[in-house]
């Protein structure tokens, strides 16, 4: 899972401590969502 940080966009493999960006220091960190590929079939 990847986390980023909503302030200065840092990404994180692990939530950090305390949920604090340790590179800005904000509170916010968010789930960043992998891309996935999915096929959808239209039929
Ligand atoms: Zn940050």
């Amino acid at each position: 899972m990847t986390y980023v940080c909503m302030k200065c966009g840092k990404e994180f493999n692990e939530l950090p401590p305390d949920m604090t960006c340790t590179y800005c220091g904000y509170k916010i960190i968010m789930k960043k969502s992998p891309p996935i590929a999915r096929k959808v079939k239209a039929e």
